[in-house]
């Protein structure tokens, strides 16, 4: 009986996916190829749905380097999955309010930067020195993998500024290991140690780049910066690679993560559920504009609360069902499976999903329950093709039968005022230069390796390196 019912379950599952995906597959198609028909259908291109987003395709295009309108949000996603892939990088959105001189932006933020994430970041033209405050919803790799990046390269480019890094508090967790029979925990596991940790595991890469000092002339305290916030190992306060961790008690909902009454926007916090203790949501509210981004989680009342009076952009992981997972991640066909096989695989992933994630039909669940809805759902950290998009919609009406939704992927742009949200697809460059503007302002003060008048970059060498002098190759 059990056999029957899962396997049946599973062939429902994935036909459900193959026609979902001939469906948006034939969309893509009448749009792309435009007035060109065909009479016969052995002419039709092969489309494999689990290969392109024709949804995404489908979008108005944008260009990197648009202006932004005074009262308009920009969210892009720079990121969108929990493993990278060259259409997915792992988990990063970035948050521009209007408001800067000539159609700039005031104020920015990068809420999670998962790996692969400066590569869209970059691609976006967006410089270093926009990528200076970072938002952590969690510790997972998927979530912070990039800050090496941010970090390191920031400095030598154009970021002016210390960087500040959010994240929610230690989980304070201790358990039992039954295996290795000790006790586990409470270990040192929020944002702050994490901080302290990977400042002291740069270390090669900021003495290697310490012949340009990153001493910033003229830098003051920003007022949004909390009074006890400051570096941490032994960076002056006014470096480039000092790393400010604010570190936020994930228990609480509603804290204040960031209040910048200049730019006007304010940044708070409230709880993720989400594999263990210590993950955390992000709302962020500008000038009568709303977005929410809870990073993982699973299906809670913490969001609901936060949104029920409305937000404009509702941005929510999303996942698709155990049995897609089994057949994706291991190749196994439910048709030739044995049963009670293909259960045990499914039972494995839906531990994981129960114990961390949001399925697609929760998602529209918790749509459901909101007192207003949000202008735009957006679910995200979800394997965005036609298959998954199709069967994640169709789970999501199950309950939330009308309100706007979409699902995230890297360069889905999406710009928010009052009148409207245009959601649209960034067209960019795969050779993007990265890019120093020299119009920064902020210079730095004399290099900490200098031989008075100019920085010595031979200073850290081996002296008895075994080098090839009087480059030999210039006599040709
Ligand atoms: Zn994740
Ligand atoms: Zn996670």
């Amino acid at each position: 009986m059990t056999n029957k019912k899962s396997a049946a379950k599973g062939v429902s599952r994935r036909d459900a996916l193959k026609l979902s995906g001939l469906a948006m597959g034939g969309l893509a198609m009448s749009g792309m190829l435009g007035g060109c028909t065909s009479s016969d259908a052995s002419d039709t291109p092969v489309v494999d749905e689990g290969e392109q987003n024709s949804y995404f395709e489908s979008l108005d295009s944008c260009y990197p380097g648009e202006p932004l309108a005074e009262n308009e949000m920009r969210i892009t996603f720079m990121g969108s999955w929990y493993f990278q892939r060259l259409a997915q990088a792992c988990n990063s959105v970035f948050v521009e309010v209007g408001g800067g001189p000539d159609g700039t932006a005031a104020d920015q933020f990068v809420f999670d930067c998962g790996s692969g994430i400066t590569a869209k970041y970059n691609a976006m033209r967006i410089p270093m020195s926009k990528l200076d405050k970072i938002f952590v919803t969690h510790l997972h790799g998927d979530h912070m993998s990039d800050l090496t990046h941010i970090y390191c390269f920031g400095p030598a480019y154009d970021r002016k500024s210390p960087l500040y890094v959010w994240g929610p508090s230690n989980s304070g967790l201790t358990y039992y290991d039954p295996y290795r029979k000790v006790n586990r925990g409470p270990y040192e596991d929020g944002t702050k140690a994490f901080c302290e940790n990977f400042r002291k595991a740069m270390r090669w890469h900021t003495e290697s780049f310490s012949f340009q000092t990153s001493a910033i002339d003229g830098w003051t305290r920003p007022g949004w910066l909390p009074d006890d916030a400051s570096p941490v190992g032994d960076d002056a306060e006014n470096d480039a690679y000092a790393l400010y961790p604010i570190e936020l008690d994930w228990t609480v909902e509603g804290g204040v993560a960031y209040d910048n009454p200049t730019t006007g926007v304010k940044v708070t916090h409230f709880p993720a559920i989400h594999d263990r203790m210590g993950s955390i949501s992000y709302k962020l509210e500008w000038k009568g504009l709303s977005m929410i981004f809870t990073g993982d989680t699973k299906p809670g009342n913490y969001v609901i609360r936060q949104a029920n009076s409305g937000v404009d952009v509702l941005i929510h992981e999303m996942t698709t069902p155990p049995e897609v997972w089994v057949e994706k991640f291991s190749g196994l066909d439910p048709d030739t499976t044995d049963p009670a096989t293909w259960a045990a695989y499914v039972q494995m992933a839906k531990n994981v999903q129960d114990s961390s994630h949001t399925v697609q039909k929760a998602f529209g669940y918790i749509l459901s329950q909101l007192n207003v809805a949000p202008r735009l759902a957006v679910g995200t950290h979800f394997p965005a093709t036609d298959d998954t998009i199709k069967d994640a919609l169709s789970d999501i009406r199950l309950w939330y039968k009308n309100g706007d939704v979409t699902v995230a992927t890297d360069l889905m742009v999406l710009n928010v005022s009052k009148t409207q949200i245009h959601q649209r697809k960034a067209v960019v460059s795969d050779y993007v230069w990265p890019n120093i503007p020299q119009s920064s302002g902020a210079t730095y003060e004399m290099p900490l390796y200098n031989d008075g008048a100019t920085s010595d970059p031979l200073a850290q060498l081996d002296p008895d390196r075994d080098e090839i002098t009087g480059e030999p190759w210039e006599e040709r």
